[in-house]
């Protein structure tokens, strides 16, 4: 399959053939269709890195968005602020053709107070807790949330719990997507609390 055929928009294509991705990765060719098409489906995704996993949150994201709407609409959590980095990295470089707006929300870079009106807070759980209960992030538009590297996070029990309380803030339904490396026991059961009832898929 192709990007293309997964649907994709022609801005996204633009930004990917500039990359240049020519194909999507197989962990790609099976999430995507899950992520995108409608209705929009939650995940619970194992897969390890070097498998296109940062693209498939970042091509989630930016299709999933209202770009003409300039109000925070998805979030993103990682465990460390270098991951989160990264992130952004690919999020702006695919996305540079769509006009999409981020912020990152390491404790290091945030100017307390600002409030933030990017479409896209990719950051790390809780300098992203401390930005909603500031009210320095609104929730009210968010429709999708995603964690990344669960393993890792609840290497800290603090992260896995502000993930979830992250995700109770939010109001509606958002789509829930949460990736990990592994899913051992006590990361499926968080996974589970998180996005209960979700698509598994693992590679
Ligand atoms: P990740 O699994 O997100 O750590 O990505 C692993 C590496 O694969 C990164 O260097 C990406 O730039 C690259 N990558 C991801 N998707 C594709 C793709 N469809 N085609 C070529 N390279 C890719």
């Amino acid at each position: 399959k192709s990007f293309e055929e997964l649907g994709l928009s022609r801005k996204l294509l633009m930004g990917l053939y500039a990359m240049p991705y020519t194909k999507p990765s197989k962990f790609q060719e099976r999430a995507l269709p899950l992520l995108i098409n409608d209705p929009p489906k939650n995940m619970i995704g194992q897969s390890q890195s070097g498998t296109g996993k940062t693209a498939t949150i970042v091509l989630t994201m930016l299709t999933r968005l209202n770009l003409g709407l300039e109000a925070p609409q998805a979030i993103c959590l990682a465990p460390s602020r270098e991951l989160a980095c990264q992130i952004i990295d690919v999020l702006q470089e695919m996305g540079k053709f769509t006009g999409v707006t981020s912020t990152l929300a390491i404790r290091e870079l945030l100017v307390r107070d600002a409030p933030i009106y990017s479409q896209v807070v990719i950051g790390t759980p809780g300098t992203v807790c401390g930005v909603i209960r500031r009210k320095q992030l609104s929730v009210e538009a968010i429709k999708i949330l995603v964690l990344d590297e669960a393993d890792e996070m609840l290497d800290s029990a603090s992260l896995g719990d502000q993930g979830i309380r992250i995700k109770r803030c939010i109001p509606g339904n958002p789509q829930l997507v949460l990736f990990s490396a592994t899913l051992p026991e006590h990361v499926r059961n968080f996974a589970n609390q998180f996005a209960s009832g979700a698509n598994e898929i693992s590679l």
